[in-house]
């Protein structure tokens, strides 16, 4: 059986995604071309600047506090959470939305934390997790057509550039 510290209830992961999509549904409402330069690859913004929208989103979104310990964490320190962690067998049958919306902001520690954890769980138990997020993530996105609209794109988010940076 999994450990219970960073193990991610669907209550919270609801939580979570709901803060996350309500914010992107109401800028993709206001603000369409500024928040499309993350959801589409190739909409002629630069890389580096594409990097930092979706972050900047999170950060928001999260209220400026760490997805795992809920403690302020500053922008700038930052690191991108992977909580379906990309090298698995499921991250790259997601789309880009998808991944976008699997994607949180931590304290460095805590994402190494978290890398340290799954290590030691069991792999069919983490996969189990990682379906229920996924299928978490899908019933968020089919609630917001606005967001099945941008469900086609397939890519790593922010490129290569903001793996290397971002990936602790
Ligand atoms: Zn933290």
């Amino acid at each position: 059986m999994l450990t219970a510290s960073f193990y991610v209830g669907m209550a919270r992961w609801r939580m979570s995604l709901d803060a996350i999509t309500t914010l992107l549904v109401h800028r993709l409402e206001a603000q369409p071309t500024r928040i499309t330069a993350i959801l589409t690859p190739s909409y002629g913004v630069t890389m580096r600047r594409r990097s930092m929208l979706w972050p900047q989103h999170l950060h928001v979104a999260q209220k400026g506090c760490c997805f795992w310990c809920d403690q302020p964490l500053p922008l700038s320190r930052a690191t991108i959470e992977h909580v379906i962690p990309q090298g698995e067998d499921g991250w790259p049958q997601l789309t880009r939305m998808e991944q976008l919306l699997s994607l949180r902001l931590s304290h460095a520690t805590c994402n190494r934390d978290y890398a340290a954890w799954r290590a030691a769980q069991p792999a069919d138990e983490l996969q189990r997790m990682d379906q229920q997020l996924v299928r978490g993530i899908r019933q968020n996105i089919h609630v917001h057509p606005i967001l099945r609209v941008y469900s086609y794109h397939h890519d790593y988010p922010g490129g290569r550039e903001a793996q290397e940076r971002m990936r602790r």
